[in-house]
């Protein structure tokens, strides 16, 4: 699951000090010029210091060196050059320019980039490069500085930066740092001079008013730390930041990391009356409490603020429900209290609850006491400084402790009523689907999309235990020196629940960048490598020691373990608007709801395929409706058909395939996909038809629907997606559902009810005929560029034959050429009718040319792949059909001049152009008649309704003699076609589409016409009223009257079905 990828060559080439010592190279060099035997290193210390100077980039900030080497690692680009670019020109280079702003950014870029491009021999986004160095991201500071810097200050010394930086676009200068944290600031971009240059620290001690000997210098880079120490300055070098904040204590004198880890001094907005709780605290622990109350803040607890106290010998931390207006049933301390209490008596690591206090009128919100318990919290999930087996059992015995909460006796811990039992999952996802509400500021599209999904996919079966409700590592507490869980902190959101949430809650980490906000994540780390196991791993060996079966919807329990985040997130975020929230970091903690919703969407998407996936290959056979055929290998009677069908049941027709001629006789797996189906139909797509028409109608209309988008991504999640690859073009279901044409006939002609549904599941024309196409006949990497992005339905395609100067019925007419040139295709020719073209969607043209004019007649074609975005493709016009332009696709007209692509976008040969066309237009060509039955079913109830329920002279229509025999001509016709094409779909499926060309033919001669006749007999029972936009009727209506060329001229099928008829009697 996890490769080696880029990242570890990256951590591999960050530790490398060569590295490192290139990149100072770049600095020895420049000083050696100007301060030559000027050098004196001075540690001499003694004396007391008065002020602290830090360097910004690799003491404050992480080093351009290292971002430098990240960058070009990801980027391809050789090591090394940026560094090598950077030094060309020594103090008159670019870089050296740059920052005593002596050129703009832009000119820097520029000349930059010359440099740059000259040394690699390519060229290089330079301007990329730099917006990783300035970014948000990458420019943070250190929190071990932090920490330092406030106790530093705290000590009544000064501080100060002295930074070599530069001017960014926008015209401030780049300095990611709160000035108000440093008394002095000194940048090289606004006084025109650069360390290693004496001047620079001169100034800096000026403003400080401080002499060298009185002041601590921190830099990573040697010469400028022997100009400071010429100066009689005390110096650091900083190899990495926590290192150096020791040596730094050491000379100090004063501890510079809070005594107690992960805590900071009180937020403003968070401060508690101290006096009151310290005379609570006083009554509590009695009279030998004395002495001055000492309270700090943990950096935890985003949702309950949570404090460190230290009274005398105590040590407690206190957790409070946060100020302001709050969430209903959120941040119940009181539950917390209860369950740690109970849980302690039964055996689960757990703080020491001491005293819970609920009156409001002592700190101003109920809250609660517990012992302090020291010991380590991971807030990295990848444990970095730890041998990959000490990671395994820190994740080892998270995973123990977990199934220990999971195994409470619940009426032994007297906690039986202290959640509701069953349907736990339905109450959380009605829970959160209410809190999001309640703070809801925007809508987020995956949200709503979830919001409809969890509901109608809850697990069926689930246990009743304590669950923590956040369970992951940073919520333990382990012993700093074994991989022992000491406690398990935070229970505000613990009730009694299905245990797999717990479980699921517990893998988030796995799934979030190691770069993400909030807290870094395992995506993109090597986890063998690292010893943590992945979160099957994890999840199987929960199982097992509970003695349980993995579960099959664990996709469904990560959606709404990531749904729920999201949920959380956004009333975080809410409240950092309204000023109460408990963190800094509220409000872009908040902005991440749709990141965690986008997740939770993935899995919901994975549940959907999961369920397709695992319906059978063979198809068992059930109930009457079905008939099955016989082989071609099978002996033919002389003169009879070579296809009949029998009733024979014998076992050994089973796996060959049935004539199921209604849909009750689908296998169960099938009709559950139909039913599924019919229903996505009911409740999303005929209720958005007419806001999809009226997006048609709009000034947008060359622009895909967002509405369509989003039923695609509701589609993918049912599961409800690439339903039209033929099971024996993808026998091992890698791309689609594995249906049997039959199969697919009957859901097709389900979403042939409506114009905006084919699409909608990925089944859409030419989409579907060139993606099988590509199955068929494309090579690894046409599949990998094209098919993939097709069947994820991320882009779109279109297929190029027909010309106007010739008659295109016969595509050996077909004038457009492709020639070979130096190792490339060059197309030229005029094509029109080219469906689906206009969509900027659309990134592949499948071509079909003549590559050799002189070759046998049905040789002289090929079919290209030819990228849209190639130069010399000209879209000349849209055409329109009956007036209809058919957004956003269209059909185009278009002019290929010399368009060049590579001779590897060749399908399958030169030459086997009508090879292909007869592979990729066989079951793509049924589908529209699958369609068509699906566009004469709605318009034939659409005539029942209307002729019930409209009266003229004086009774209903539907009592009128000729509406009656049209309703029964009308049922008749459908019946008839429907019949034709099941029986081409199976004769398809059991003697491949070759051996079904008479079948296809006939389908193809009748189909379009009988619901081009349905759909005219049901306008006429409308009256003007079916020609208009108000129904589907005049859509079905021109679309079927285009098929009857579309998809090849009647008279061309016509004649195919006398040619193999006349065939046969001979
Ligand atoms: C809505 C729509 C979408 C389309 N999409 C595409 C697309 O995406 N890509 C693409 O390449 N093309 C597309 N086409 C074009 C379609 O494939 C052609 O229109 C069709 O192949 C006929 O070719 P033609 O128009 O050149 O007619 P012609 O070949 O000129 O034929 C004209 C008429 O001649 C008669 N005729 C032809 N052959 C015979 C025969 N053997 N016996 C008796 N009479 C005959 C028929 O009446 C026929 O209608 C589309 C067409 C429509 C209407």
């Amino acid at each position: 699951m996890y490769s080696l990828g880029p990242n570890m060559c990256l951590r591999r080439l960050l530790q490398s000090a060569q590295l490192q010592r290139a990149w100072r190279a770049v600095f020895v060099k420049h000083v050696q010029g100007r301060h030559q035997g000027a050098w004196r290193w001075t540690h001499s210390g003694g004396g007391t210091y008065r002020a602290v100077i830090f360097d910004m980039g690799g003491v404050l900030i992480p080093s351009p060196g290292r971002v430098a080497a990240e960058w070009e690692v990801q980027n391809h680009i050789p090591s090394g050059t940026i560094l090598k670019a950077l030094i060309s020109g020594g103090e008159n280079g670019p870089w050296m320019k740059f920052m005593r702003a002596e050129i703009t950014t832009e000119e820097f870029l520029q000349k930059f980039g010359r440099l740059w491009s000259e040394i690699s021999k390519t060229s290089v986004p330079v301007d990329s490069f730099f917006s990783l160095l300035t970014s948000e991201r990458v420019a943070k500071q250190f929190p071990v500085m932090t920490e330092a810097i406030t106790q530093i200050r705290a000590k009544g010394l000064q501080t100060a930066v002295l930074s070599n930086n530069f001017y960014l676009p926008n015209g401030k200068s780049f300095l990611p740092l709160d000035r108000k944290q440093f008394d002095v600031v000194v940048e090289s971009c606004l006084e025109g001079v650069c360390k290693p240059d004496a001047r620079m620290y001169k100034l800096c001690l000026e403003r400080l008013g401080r002499q060298p000997s009185e002041s601590i210098f921190l830099d990573d880079l040697g010469p400028n730390l022997k100009a400071a120490a010429s100066l009689g300055i005390h110096t650091i070098k900083v190899h990495d930041p926590e290192t150096a904040v020791k040596e730094l204590e050491t000379l100090l004198g004063f501890p510079l990391r809070m005594a107690v880890p992960n805590t900071r001094p009180v937020r403003k907005t968070m401060e508690i009356p101290k006096d009151s709780l310290e005379k609570y605290l006083k009554d509590l622990l009695g009279t030998q409490a004395t002495g001055p109350l000492e309270l700090l803040q943990f950096d935890h607890g985003q949702s309950n603020p949570t404090y460190y106290i230290r009274l005398a010998k105590h040590q407690l931390v206190l957790r409070k429900k946060p100020p302001g207006t709050l969430l209903p049933s959120a941040h119940a301390v009181e539950r917390e209290f209860r369950i740690m209490k109970a849980l302690a008596n039964a055996g689960v690591p757990v703080p020491k609850v001491l005293d819970l206090c609920e009156d409001s009128r002592v700190i101003g919100t109920p809250f609660y006491l517990m012992e302090y318990c020291p010991g380590l919290i991971y807030k990295d999930p990848s444990l970095p400084g730890l041998e990959p087996s000490q990671r395994q059992a820190i994740y080892t015995a998270m995973n123990r402790v977990l199934c220990k909460i999971h195994s409470v006796d619940l009426k032994a811990a007297g906690l039986e009523d202290y959640g509701k039992h069953g349907d736990y999952i339905a109450r959380q996802v009605q829970t959160w689907i209410k809190q999001y509400r309640a703070s809801e500021t925007s809508t987020i599209p995956p949200m709503e999309r979830l919001i409809e999904w969890l509901p109608v996919h809850l697990p069926r079966q689930q246990q009743t235990t304590v669950v923590h409700g956040d369970f992951r590592l940073d919520n333990l507490l382990f012993h700093p020196e074994t991989a022992e869980v000491l406690a398990v902190l935070d229970w505000e959101l613990s009730t009694l629940g299905d245990p797999l949430a717990d479980v699921a809650s517990s893998c988030l980490a796995h799934y979030l960048p190691s770069s993400f906000p909030i807290q870094p994540g395992l995506r993109d780390s090597d986890l063998t490598e690292l010893g943590i196991p992945t979160a099957e791993e994890y999840f199987r060996m929960y199982c097992l020691h509970m003695g349980i079966r993995p579960t099959e919807n664990w996709n469904f329990y990560m959606a709404f373990s990531f749904f729920r985040i999201a949920a959380i997130l956004q009333g975080v975020y809410k409240r950092s608007l309204t000023g109460h929230a408990s963190s800094a970091t509220a409000e872009q903690t908040g902005k991440l709801t749709e990141f965690m919703s986008n997740l939770a969407w993935d899995f919901a998407v994975k549940e959907g395929f999961r369920v397709f996936k695992e319906m059978p290959a063979t198809k068992p056979l059930t109930r009457s409706h079905h008939t099955r055929a016989r082989p071609q290998s099978l002996p033919r009677t002389p003169g009879m058909r070579s296809y009949v069908t029998s009733t024979d049941s014998s076992p050994a027709h089973v796996s060959k395939g049935a004539l199921v001629f209604s849909p009750e006789g689908l296998s169960a797996p099938v009709r559950e996909l139909y039913q599924r189906l019919k229903q996505f139909m009911e409740r999303h797509v005929y209720p958005a038809e007419p806001e999809l028409q009226h997006h048609q109608a709009s000034a947008e209309k060359w622009t895909p629907s967002p509405l369509v988008e989003d039923l695609k991504e509701k589609a993918k999640a049912e599961g409800l997606w690439n339903l039209f690859l033929p099971v024996e073009t993808d026998p091992e279901k890698k791309y689609g559902a594995g249906l049997t044409n039959v199969e697919y006939a009957h859901l097709c002609e389900v979403m042939g009810t409506s114009l905006y549904a084919p699409e909608i599941f990925n089944c859409s024309a030419p989409d579907t005929g060139n993606m099988e196409l590509l199955v068929r006949y494309g090579t690894e990497e046409q599949k990998a560029r094209w098919l993939i992005p097709l069947l994820e339905g991320k882009v779109r395609s279109c297929f190029a034959m027909t010309e106007p100067q010739v008659a295109s019925s016969d595509a050996t007419n077909i004038e457009s050429s492709i020639r070979e040139e130096d190792g490339f295709y060059v197309i030229n020719g005029h094509k029109w009718w080219v469906s689906g073209i206009l969509d900027p969607r659309c990134q592949l043209c499948v071509f079909m040319g003549k590559t050799d004019p002189h070759a046998p007649r049905h040789q002289q074609q090929s079919m290209l792949l030819v990228p849209m975005d190639t130069p010399g493709i000209k879209i000349i016009r849209p055409l329109t059909v009956y007036g209809l332009e058919d957004a956003p696709g269209g059909h185009g007209e278009v002019l290929f001049e010399q368009v060049c692509v590579p001779k590897e976008n060749m399908v399958l040969g030169p030459g086997r152009g009508f090879e292909i066309a007869q592979g990729r237009l066989g079951p793509g060509r049924i589908h529209h008649c699958m369609r068509l039955i699906g566009y004469s079913e709605r318009a034939l109830a659409l005539m029942k309704a209307r002729a019930k329920s409209r009266m003229a002279f004086g009774k209903p229509l539907v009592e009128q003699g000729t509406v009656l025999a049209d309703i029964a001509q009308s049922r008749v016709e459908i019946e008839q076609a429907r019949l034709l094409v099941l029986k081409a779909a199976h004769v398809m499926d059991v003697a491949g589409n070759k051996a079904a060309a008479l079948d296809i033919a006939m389908i193809k001669m009748v189909a379009p016409s009988m619901a081009y006749r349905v759909t005219d007999r049901a306008i006429q029972a409308f009256g003007a009223a079916g020609l208009s936009s108000d129904y589907p009727l005049a859509q079905f209506f021109t679309r079927a009257r285009a098929l009857r060329f579309a998809d090849g001229p009647d008279e061309v099928h016509r004649a195919a079905v006398a040619k193999m008829e006349l065939k046969r009697c001979s």
